[in-house]
């Protein structure tokens, strides 16, 4: 391995085992370097400048509910073909990546990897695109998606439950574990689109439902592919009286 590439290594262990500490005593003990490149960062950044140039952002021109990628310019708050067809449960979504890139590197990463500190800066950049929405002001809980509890404790962490305390903590609003998923359910990227959906029915139960009623809810995910998953979450928390769910990845 590579020197530098090796140096990394060891410093994404170490940030592994102080994960664990609480945020501001960590703080104190450890200067905060780039998750990318490793370089020393100040207090406030999660990304050096150069590396956070390299996370590929969201088009402008995108879905108003779903945030998906409009191929050619459309207009401003214009639906895309699949939320015109059948409208998702949440009211909008945003997430400060695309599914690509350094983006996608640091998602296998944070996910594949066991690097369960990469939620504080992916945490970070969420929560900034969260407070650049019209609707941040909306949001009185944060709600990670749930693993199944056997995948989650094959992988050692649920990394949306990870980022939800993330998120939490910077936009200073609760985090609750408020979704249990019922059903360890396939692997969506193997199924086609109305499979997706019929494999997600009855997939989530609020176990939370007083501290949820008439709350508006932000939905965390890493990952926002067909949005079939983060969808049946939040029918399931509007069915228990939700009154808004806008959602959250960190990349789209
Ligand atoms: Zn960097
Ligand atoms: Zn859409």
């Amino acid at each position: 391995m590579h020197g530098r590439a090796l140096a990394l290594a060891a410093w994404s262990r170490i940030r592994s085992l102080r994960h664990s500490l609480g945020r501001e005593i960590e703080g104190l003990l450890f200067p905060s370097a780039c998750p990318l490149c490793g370089s020393p960062l100040g207090e406030e950044s999660s990304f050096c400048l150069v590396c956070l140039g390299r996370l590929p952002s969201l088009p402008i021109t995108r879905c108003r509910l779903c945030a998906r990628a409009f191929p050619r310019v459309r207009g401003i708050g214009a639906l895309c073909l699949r939320c015109r067809s059948r409208r998702p449960a949440f009211r909008s979504a945003t997430a400060p990546t695309r599914f690509r890139g350094a983006a996608r590197d640091l998602v296998h990463r944070f996910k594949y990897g066991r690097e369960p500190w990469l939620a504080r800066p992916l945490g970070v950049l969420m929560a900034e695109a969260v407070q650049a929405e019209p609707w941040q002001g909306e949001i009185e809980l944060v709600v990670g998606i749930p693993l199944h509890w056997r995948r989650a404790r094959r992988r050692g962490f649920d990394q949306a439950e990870l980022l939800a305390r993330e998120i939490g903590w910077c936009l200073k609003v609760p985090t609750i574990r408020a979704l249990i998923r019922r059903r360890a359910t396939r692997p969506q990227v193997t199924l086609p689109r109305e499979a997706r959906r019929r494999n997600l029915e009855g997939a989530f139960q609020v176990r939370q439902p007083t501290a949820c009623r008439e709350r508006g809810i932000l939905l965390v995910d890493d990952v926002l592919t067909s949005g079939a998953t983060a969808d049946a979450a939040a029918r399931a928390l509007r069915s228990c009286g939700v009154r808004r769910v806008h959602l959250a990845t960190f990349a789209r």
